[in-house]
């Protein structure tokens, strides 16, 4: 049964838009938004900054619970294009998440059964008592299966890999188009066939194929489902 809260659960691939989208659709409806992805990306950053071995579950795992990780709304002076504003132990870290070589990374972290359980149920705390947009892999089904309104958000590798390219350029990172798209079919190989709770369409999601339809336009059709949904 879902609770008293309003929970919007989005899952989709790489670069679907989930993050832009989300951000957008919870500030129209002053929601939380919640990027579980980041969290992944804090484990990953973790890992990387300690020298540990990518696949040491127990290692990550202690490494996650004595971290501090805080996550929030960007304040007005942090307004540089980032969806959230992240914290590991005082240090904002919101930007050294997102490099592609975090990214080539975090695949694997997030395959670990034990990473994914701490993170869930952390997950799982900020969603219980007020209104949410989380986005990721497995929000529809793992983390909030009774979620209000599921949404899958998808389009094609093509359009994808043209998205994550110019992110990449305007951040100041000089990759080919040629290694984001590999990188991206990479990563949606390791998340649609991981054991573990693989990326996946749930049968009551509402599916949106983004890529012919402009930003503003995929808030709009979301934004107005929820506020019918939210006067019943
Ligand atoms: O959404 P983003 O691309 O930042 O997510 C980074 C990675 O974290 C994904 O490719 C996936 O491996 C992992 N992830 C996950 N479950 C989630 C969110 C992200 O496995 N709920």
């Amino acid at each position: 049964m879902p609770g008293q809260n309003f929970q919007i659960a989005i899952d989709g691939p790489v670069a679907a838009g989930k993050g832009t989208i989300s951000r957008l659709v919870a500030d129209q409806l002053g929601f939380l938004y919640v990027d579980t992805g980041a969290m992944y990306r804090v484990a990953t950053l973790l890992a990387v900054r300690a020298g540990t071995n990518l696949e040491n579950e127990p290692a990550i795992v202690k490494l996650i619970r004595l971290s501090n990780i805080q996550m929030r709304n960007p304040s007005h002076s942090e307004k540089d294009g980032r969806l959230t504003t992240v914290f590991l132990d005082g240090e904002d870290i919101s930007w050294d998440i997102r490099t592609e070589s975090i990214s080539s990374k975090v695949s694997i972290v997030a395959a670990l059964p034990k990473v994914r359980e701490v993170l869930v149920k952390k997950q799982q705390i900020i969603a219980g008592t007020q209104n949410v947009v989380m986005e990721g892999r497995d929000i529809t089904y793992r983390v909030l299966p009774d979620a209000d309104l599921k949404i899958y958000l998808t389009g094609s590798d093509i359009v994808r890999a043209k998205r994550r390219h110019l992110q990449a350029l305007q951040r100041g990172e000089f990759v080919s188009y040629d290694d984001v798209f590999e990188q991206l079919k990479i990563r949606d190989k390791n998340d649609t066939e991981r054991v573990n709770d693989p990326l996946q369409i749930v049968d009551d999601a509402w599916v949106i194929d983004t890529s012919d339809l402009k930003i503003p336009q995929v808030v709009r059709l979301i934004v107005d489902k929820v506020r019918v949904m939210m006067d019943r």
